[in-house]
C-alpha cells in the first residue's frame, strides 16, 4: 500500500497478547513499534511479471513506454535492493516477462477501473496462458496506462497497491483415451500501478520517477507480506512509553504498516544495472531505520541466492575507525553456507557475502 492510508485496512485484525511486550528495541526509554512476521509466505525469490493493462497502451506505438517499465523491472529485481531484504527471507530475483491486455473491453482512457476488474482480467490472463501460472514466486504488476483510475487507489488515497486473491486454475491431464481436467485453487500475488498522469502525484517526481518509486514500494512489500495476513508487518497497536508515573501506551501511528509505508518519505535514487532509478529506500525491522544499498555491485559479493531463511541468525555491534557503531550480522542459510551482513552507517549501504 502506498501514501497517506495503512495499508491494515485489507487485512483483519490482529490478536495480540494483553500483556506489556517483552523488551525488544529500548530506545530513549519508550519501546519503538516493530515490524515482525506473522508466519505464512513471503516470496524468497520474486518473478515479476509486467501487466499493461488499459486501451491506453495502444498508444506506446514503439513499445517504448514498457520497454523502461520492464527494464526497470529487470535491473531492481536482480539488484541489491532485494539481496537487502535477507532480514525478511528474501533475496534477489528476476523479471519474467510482460503481457499487454489494451482491447475494447479494457479500461478507456478516463475512466476508472474496479479492483474486482482487475482480478478477474488476471485470472483470464492466466487461464488463456498469456501469463504464467502463479508458482508462490511470481508477482504481476498491472500498470495502467495515463488518465485511467483505479477504483481502490482512489478510495484510499493510495499512489499504488498489492493485494491477492484466489482463482481456480483449470489443469488438463490427457488419460489417452479422454481428458480429465482438474482444478487448483491459486493465490495470486499482484500490485497495481496508476500512471501519474490524471491521477495523485508524488510531489517533485516526473511520471517516470513516481512509477518507479510507487513500484520499489509495492516490490518491498509485496515480497515479505504477499498475502496481507501473515508476513512482515507492524501488529503493535500501542507505543508503550516510559514516564515518571511508570508505563503508559499510545496509539501506535504506524500500526498495520508494512516495510514499504515505514520507508515512504525515504525517496533516493539507486542505481540497478548502471542505470539510476528513483526508488524507496528499504524498512529494516532488525536495524529500525531505512537503509539502501549503494548499488555497488562489488559490495555484493557471492550474495545468497539459494541459502534463504536463514535457519540460525545472530547479530553484534562493532566499531571500525571509531566510527559509528557498525552492526554485523550473521547466519546459516538453509543450503548450509554461512552468510555475513556487513552494515555501515545507518543509511549508507550493506551487503552480504558468505564467509565459507
Ligand atoms: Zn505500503
Amino acid at each position: 500500500m502506498n501514501w497517506l492510508k495503512k495499508s491494515h485496512t485489507s487485512r483483519p485484525a490482529a490478536t495480540r497478547r494483553n500483556s506489556i511486550r517483552p523488551v525488544l528495541e529500548g530506545l530513549d526509554d519508550r519501546i519503538v513499534p516493530a515490524v515482525t512476521y506473522h508466519g505464512g509466505p513471503v516470496i524468497p525469490h520474486v518473478e515479476v511479471q509486467n501487466v499493461f493493462y488499459g486501451q491506453g497502451w495502444n498508444s506506446d506505438t514503439w513499445g517504448i513506454g514498457r520497454y523502461v517499465l520492464n527494464k526497470f523491472q529487470s535491473d531492481i529485481t536482480q539488484s541489491p535492493y532485494m539481496a537487502m531484504l535477507g532480514e525478511y527471507g528474501v533475496g534477489r530475483g528476476h523479471f519474467g516477462g510482460y503481457d499487454t491486455v489494451a482491447g475494447a473491453s479494457s479500461p478507456a482512457d478516463y475512466t476508472t477501473v474496479q479492483e474486482g476488474t482487475i482480478q478477474n482480467m488476471l485470472a483470464s490472463e492466466i487461464v488463456g496462458g498469456r501469463l504464467p501460472e502463479e508458482n508462490g514466486q511470481r508477482l504481476y504488476f498491472v500498470y495502467l496506462p495515463a488518465n485511467v483510475a483505479s477504483q481502490f487507489d482512489v478510495d484510499h488515497g493510495f499512489l499504488g497497491h498489492h493485494r491477492s486473491f484466489q482463482m481456480q486454475m483449470p489443469h488438463t491431464i490427457n488419460l489417452g483415451f479422454t481428458q480429465f481436467t482438474y482444478y487448483t485453487t491459486d493465490t495470486v500475488y499482484y500490485a497495481v500501478i496508476p500512471n501519474p498522469v490524471g491521477n495523485a502525484t508524488w510531489p517533485g517526481l516526473n511520471s517516470f520517477q513516481q512509477q518507479t518509486k510507487v513500484s520499489s514500494h509495492e516490490l518491498a512489500e509485496a515480497v515479505t507480506n504477499p498475502d496481507l495476513s501473515g508476513g512482515w508487518w507492524d501488529s503493535d497497536r500501542y507505543i508503550y512509553i516510559h514516564s515518571p508515573l511508570g508505563w503508559y501506551a499510545t496509539p501506535n501511528p504506524h500500526y498495520g504498516d508494512e516495510i514499504g509505508d515505514y520507508a515512504n518519505n525515504d525517496v533516493v535514487s539507486f542505481v540497478a544495472n548502471g542505470t539510476t532509478y528513483t526508488v524507496q529506500k528499504e524498512w529494516s525491522a532488525y536495524l529500525g531505520y531505512s537503509i539502501i544499498a549503494r548499488g555497488n555491485s562489488e559490495w555484493w559479493l557471492n550474495q545468497p541466492t539459494s541459502g534463504w531463511p536463514f535457519t540460525h541468525t545472530w547479530s553484534y555491534g562493532v566499531q571500525f575507525n571509531n566510527g559509528p557503531a557498525e552492526t554485523l550480522h550473521r547466519g546459516i542459510g538453509v543450503d548450509g553456507a554461512f552468510y555475513m551482513n556487513w552494515e555501515i552507517s545507518p543509511g549508507d549501504y550493506s551487503g552480504w557475502f558468505t564467509l565459507a
